[in-house]
């Protein structure tokens, strides 16, 4: 088992009220599966992103990662948990403007002190498992939305992290290169490549092989439910 949420809660103060966010989640992934979370807007998706890619901490509840737990660790430790462990992918890409593909994809390898050398190798390695071999010294500028999250793949997966965690990657694309990101997740997961993929949109959600629902902070599984439609974003 990689990841294993049980009784996670997260409370957030609004004002002088305390909101419960996220209530009662429990939750386990094993390597090799590819699991999309599907919710409305404002249902916690986002918040539980935070919390499986370490960003932040739940009221209560436990949480292991690969073996580790999670609640124990110091800042640093977390900080090591989201570099070796989590690749994340955003809606908005998150790519730095002025630096080439190349130099976009080495960053994790540069906080994980990997050589030089190395780091230019296994970067073009990535790139070139994303269909981007051809273009590894272009800006993001001079890439298309659905290439540069192309290179934001690249970017999550090459410190070989134990899950690839997408919140609305396919977001900010049109269709057809949306179809190109889940067609890659698709190849990576055949690859191994343990996926969690947050969205609002069912057709998204029907390329995972596993269907979590969030509503109102409550996680069910999609056998437990009835038919879901395309939630509305309010992005
Ligand atoms: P989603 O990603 O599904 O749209 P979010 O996880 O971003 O939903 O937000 C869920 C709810 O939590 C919303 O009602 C939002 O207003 C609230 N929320 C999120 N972050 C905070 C915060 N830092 N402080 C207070 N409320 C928050
Ligand atoms: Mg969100």
């Amino acid at each position: 088992m990689i990841l294993n949420l049980q009784h996670i809660y997260k409370d957030y103060m609004q004002g002088k009220m305390e909101v419960h966010i996220l209530k009662d989640i429990s939750l386990s992934v094993d390597k090799g599966e590819y699991l999309a979370i599907m919710g409305p807007s404002g249902s916690g998706k986002t918040t539980l992103m935070n919390l499986i890619g370490c960003l932040d901490k739940p009221t209560s509840g436990t949480y292991f990662l690969n073996g580790k737990d999670v609640l124990a660790c110091t800042d640093n430790e977390l900080s090591d948990m989201r570099l070796y462990n989590i690749g994340f992918v955003f809606q908005s890409f998150n790519l730095l403007p002025k630096q080439s593909a190349l130099e976009n994809v080495c960053l994790p390898l540069v906080y994980a002190g990997v050589p030089k050398k190395e780091r230019i190798e296994r970067a073009k390695q990535a790139l070139e498992r994303v269909g981007l071999g051809e273009r590894i010294d272009f800006k993001p500028t001079q890439l298309s939305g659905g290439q540069q999250q192309r290179v934001a793949i690249a970017r999550a997966i090459v410190n070989q992290p134990a899950i690839l965690l997408a919140d609305e990657p396919t977001g900010a694309l049109d269709s057809s290169s949306g179809t190109q990101v889940m067609d890659l997740f698709q190849k990576l997961n055949d690859e191994g490549m343990t996926i969690i993929m947050i969205t609002h949109d069912a057709d998204i959600a029907a390329h995972a092989k596993r269907l979590a629902i969030i509503r109102d902070g409550i996680l069910t599984e999609k056998e437990d439910e009835p038919d879901e439609k395309t939630f509305e974003d309010h992005h």
